[in-house]
């Protein structure tokens, strides 16, 4: 893993400050939610940013925040390794086919937690069904994010004859923007991870979208804490180095069992930046396996200055997409299988179901017959990570323009609130993402707004005020 701040996203959560501890909640705005209310929430929204104390650096003019844990389509962010003797066959498990239905996406892919991972996911699926319907055939695609979409678009090519069938009114999934200060924000995901070799360079070509290399080197507003960070990642790193995958256990270990007795702040900010909010699971539940998992591809990460949704427009070819078509139960027999969906049955040869991992868990779609034992232990075992973002508006940038991200340790929690991720270089707006992560993110996840944005605001005044 690089050094720096974590690859996959930057940032950390805290809470408010002794300053915010009085103030009541506002209710959580659902980032990733619908666009029902959007009036009160934008009124709310208002009395949120107003309600917060002067903290010697401009307030806000508007923010957005996810709640990934509570989306009903997604119940989590992404798939991470928990410890079990499976190790990580545990996703070949969930991949393996049973009758005329697969499983496929992030959650099953080479290199899980990705949109790319996704994409390949689905283009693999698509090769298995049609190696064994040939070139004809109907295939019913449950879910049309990047996994579905891609694997629509393979078969469609296949000459198959593959429906997309997608619980909202829109395709992309866990790739979604959302509205702040009247321009495009990601909620989900942002970085292109690896350029080289990477489909979404050729799609984000295609589409227009101008990619902005990201080399994970926050600066450090605060005098001495980048000799902390830079310690605790030796610490870390050190620690995950150590780790040896072919000894008896190790399918069992997780990696807080690697790590040093005494943390301290250094370690403790590391351990948030790279493993809370890389995998979305906290040290002690993600086996340390999993930091062997995936492989990087090279050329660096990349920033989008469009949405990152515009790149998988083109994925499903002509294929037909049905939207607000939530699919509740799969029957399959030996004729083919009928998915059961909002407007109506679907008959179809096949079917590939490319759900998130947390809506598997949560059981929403059911199958009969029911799911073979291993396909049950699979989703069982495999982790739903959380990742949560925050993010801020403001009318001008009162933090150094040019630098593509900074970080924090705050004294009383390490890794709260931990790392930012400047918009000015990428698109010019005035906006600081943060992240939150693992029990952190479940944690914010249950307060208010007031909260979580007045302590966001919290850590940006420890950094820039005075
Ligand atoms: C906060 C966050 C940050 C991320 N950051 C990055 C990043 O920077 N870079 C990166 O590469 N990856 C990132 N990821 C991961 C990436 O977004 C996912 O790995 C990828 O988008 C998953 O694609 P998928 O097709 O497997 O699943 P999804 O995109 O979740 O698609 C599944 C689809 O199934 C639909 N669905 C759910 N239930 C039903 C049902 N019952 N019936 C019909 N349809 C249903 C959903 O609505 C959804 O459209 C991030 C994810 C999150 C949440």
């Amino acid at each position: 893993m690089a050094s720096g701040l974590t690859r996959r996203e930057l940032g950390r959560a805290t809470l408010a400050g002794a300053a915010l501890a009085g103030l009541g909640g506002a209710g959580l705005l659902a980032g990733c939610g619908s666009g029902e209310g959007e009036d009160s929430a934008e009124a709310s929204k208002q009395d949120v940013i107003d309600r917060l104390p002067s903290m010697g650096i401009p307030k806000p003019v508007d923010y957005i925040r996810t709640d990934w844990s509570h989306d009903p389509l997604a119940l989590c962010s992404y798939s991470y390794l928990a410890p079990s003797r499976y190790g990580s066959t545990v996703r070949r498990m969930l991949a393996e086919p049973f009758g005329r239905v697969v499983i496929a996406g992030e959650a099953t892919a080479r290199i899980p937690a990705t949109v790319h991972g996704a994409i390949g996911a689905g283009r693999e699926v698509a090769a298995l069904v049609g190696r064994e319907l040939g070139e004809e055939g109907r295939v019913a695609v449950i879910g049309a994010g990047a996994a579905g979409l891609a694997c629509a678009g393979a078969l469609e090519q296949g000459g198959l004859r593959p429906v997309l069938i997608e619980a909202s009114g829109r395709v992309g999934g866990r790739v979604r923007s959302g509205e702040l200060a009247g321009s495009p924000v990601e909620l989900g995901a942002s970085w292109i991870h690896g350029v080289e070799g990477n489909p979404l360079t050729d799609l984000a070509d295609a589409a227009g979208v101008g990619l902005h290399p990201f080399g994970y080197e926050p600066g450090f507003p605060v005098p001495g804490q980048r000799a902390l960070a830079d310690a605790g990642e030796r610490r870390l790193f050190r620690a995950i180095d150590s780790f040896d995958p072919e000894v008896p256990g190790a399918r069992l270990r997780t990696v807080d069992w690697l790590l040093p007795y005494r943390w301290g702040p250094g370690l403790q900010w590391a351990v948030q930046n790279e493993i809370a909010q890389e995998y979305g699971a906290d040290a002690d539940r993600l086996a340390a396996l999993a930091t062997w998992e995936g492989g990087w591809l090279g050329g660096g990460d990349a920033l989008l200055d469009g949405p990152y949704a515009s790149l998988l427009g083109g994925l499903a070819g002509n294929t037909e997409i049905r939207l607000d078509s939530p699919v509740s139960a799969i029957h399959q027999g030996s004729e083919g299988v009928t998915v059961s969906a909002a407007g109506g049955e679907i008959e179809a040869d096949a079917a590939v179901v490319t759900v998130p991992i947390g809506v598997l868990k949560a059981g929403t779609i059911e199958f009969t017959p029911q799911l073979p034992a291993r396909t049950r232990t699979a989703i069982e075992t495999l982790g739903a990570g959380l990742l949560d973002k925050v993010w801020l508006a403001f009318e001008e940038p009162f933090w150094e323009r040019e630098v593509e991200g900074f970080a924090w340790i705050d004294p009383r929690r390490p890794g709260r609130w931990g790392s930012w991720v400047n918009s000015v270089p990428v698109n010019g707006k005035p906006f600081l993402l943060t992240l939150s992560g693992g029990g952190d993110a479940h944690r914010l996840a249950r307060r208010s707004d007031l909260e979580v944005v007045g302590g966001a605001m919290a850590a940006l005044q420890s950094m820039f005020a005075g």
